[in-house]
């Protein structure tokens, strides 16, 4: 059976690991960080993330998404927080059964590793750093370090930077798959050596900080639990996701530079303002605010396109590798998870061809993958300032609306985003279509009224 090098079990490195070692296929899983189990965890991403429909059915293809979903809470809509401390629900869905989940990143990526090593053929190896790939003969070059090798939020676009030391480990296989993140070293060996590789990145001019609100008395939520808080201010936002030890975390989504922004809010003082005139209500529940701010790093948003992503049936790129998209859809690692269920597949359909196998993977994720770029992109705009507009809530209403006139004709485009596995191209047209039909026909009976007022009054 072929031999998979696997770079990096993050999040959809566990899970690719347990697909293929399910498959029968001989795994190594190589990731630069110690092993989180033993309490090693560290954060970089968010501590949370909001799980939903392609996530789930990945896990389930498993048979561990109940695993993961026990230590889930739900969120069944955005709970709006206006200057005066206002609050505003709005449902995800028509259907209150419809609604995302929140799990712990750390736990979640538990979960995965502990899957793949239940197959005796997946070997999961921590501290090990890539640094290099030989693409034409599968080879991955690490360095073995008891230290761990893990570059600070604000230096990650350097890419790799070597342990100092450390043992070098040279790994050969048949395949070498990178689901090493958004600043993937095997991505990095493919832009050197093929020639015509597509390659951009667009960083956001906002960066986030993570906040947290701790448990109230006896771990209650001192919020409303089974919601995704939202601190609209139009130019940027604060969003807070529950734990399940009572806390939530809170993200802060900012300009890096400009008048009010992270570069010039720097004493106590001037954090102190910015909270209390942004957000009142959530500064008492917020008892160390300050000394998060300081200590908490503020990270970049990124978004990475690049082609192909395989090389020959040698090379090839799942997750945040191949795509990184910005968080505001919350379908970034859904999306690296439907990556894996792609792959398997077309492993599944071509396995005496990786090569065809990786170009079917390409041809069916790629432009689903620019999609979903784009809608995250959209989604921010959407969160930060219109999700507080009395229009936005009407649209939504108008939405769901429809959606329960017309079943299965009318979808609105968060539903076939997070509750369906509608490819993410095909939901964003069929999201402009029907946007176009029913503004269209709103357009055309608010003319003929006028048109009819105009009649009857002359
Ligand atoms: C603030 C924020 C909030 C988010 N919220 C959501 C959300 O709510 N829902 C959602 O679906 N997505 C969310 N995302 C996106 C999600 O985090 C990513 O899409 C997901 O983590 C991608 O998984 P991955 O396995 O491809 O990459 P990662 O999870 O980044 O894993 C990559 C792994 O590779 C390892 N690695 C890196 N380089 C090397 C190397 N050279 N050698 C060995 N190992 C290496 C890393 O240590 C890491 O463990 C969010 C992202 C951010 C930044």
């Amino acid at each position: 059976m072929s031999k998979f090098v696997l770079i990096g079990s993050g999040l959809a490195g566990g899970l690719l690991a347990a697909y293929l070692g399910r498959r029968g296929y001989d795994v190594d899983l190589y990731e630069r960080r110690a092993d989180p189990r033993a309490g090693n965890f560290v954060g970089g991403r968010s501590i949370n993330l909001a799980l939903s429909t392609r996530g789930i059915h990945a896990l389930e293809q498993l048979g561990i998404a109940d695993e993961v979903l026990r230590h889930a809470i739900p969120m069944r809509g955005r709970m709006i927080h206006d200057k005066s401390g206002n609050l505003h629900f709005a449902p995800y869905d028509r259907d209150p059964n419809k609604f995302i989940n929140s799990i712990g990143r750390a736990s979640l990526n538990t979960v995965v590793i502990e899957a793949a090593q239940r197959y005796p053929n997946v070997r999961v190896h921590f501290n090990h750093q890539c640094t290099d790939v030989d693409l034409d003969s599968a080879t991955a070059h690490l360095i073995e370090s008891s230290v761990e090798a893990e570059p600070a939020l604000s230096d990650s676009r350097t890419g790799v930077s070597p342990a100092d030391a450390g043992h070098q480990i040279i790994q050969k296989g048949d395949t070498v798959i990178g689901v090493d993140g958004a600043f993937s070293a095997v991505r990095g060996a493919m832009q050197r050596r093929i020639e015509d590789f597509e390659y951009s990145e667009n960083y956001l001019a906002h960066g986030y900080k993570e906040l947290t609100i701790p448990p109230g008395p006896n771990g209650a939520w001192r919020m409303e639990k089974e919601a995704l808080h939202i601190w609209p201010r139009k130019s940027f936002m604060m969003i807070a996701l529950p734990n399940p030890d009572g806390s939530f975390t809170c993200t802060l989504f900012w300009e890096f530079e400009g008048p009010r922004s992270f570069a010039t809010t720097k004493t106590d003082d001037d954090v102190r303002r910015f909270f209390d005139e942004e957000f009142p209500d959530a500064v008492p529940l917020m008892p160390n605010l300050l000394e998060d701010f300081k200590n908490n790093p503020t990270g970049s948003l990124v978004t990475i396109r690049c082609a192909p992503w395989y090389y020959k049936d040698t090379v090839a790129l799942v997750g945040d590798a191949a795509h990184a998209v910005v968080p505001f859809y919350g379908q970034g690692m859904n999306a690296a998870f439907e990556d894996c269920v792609v792959l398997d597949e077309c492993l599944a359909e071509f396995p005496d061809n990786r090569e065809r196998a990786f170009a079917e993977y390409f041809a069916r994720r790629k432009e689903n993958a620019d999609a979903l770029a784009d809608l995250a992109i959209d989604n921010f705009i959407e969160m930060r300032d219109k999700t507080a507009s009395k229009t936005f809530r009407a649209k939504k209403k108008l939405d769901h609306l429809l959606e329960g006139l017309l079943p299965g004709v009318y979808l609105p485009l968060y539903t076939m985003v997070t509750f369906t596995r509608i490819p993410y191209g095909a939901a964003a047209r069929r999201a402009k279509l029907q946007d176009r039909i029913v503004y269209g026909s709103l357009a055309f009976l608010v003319l003929t009224a006028a048109l009819m007022m105009i009649r009857l009054i002359v």
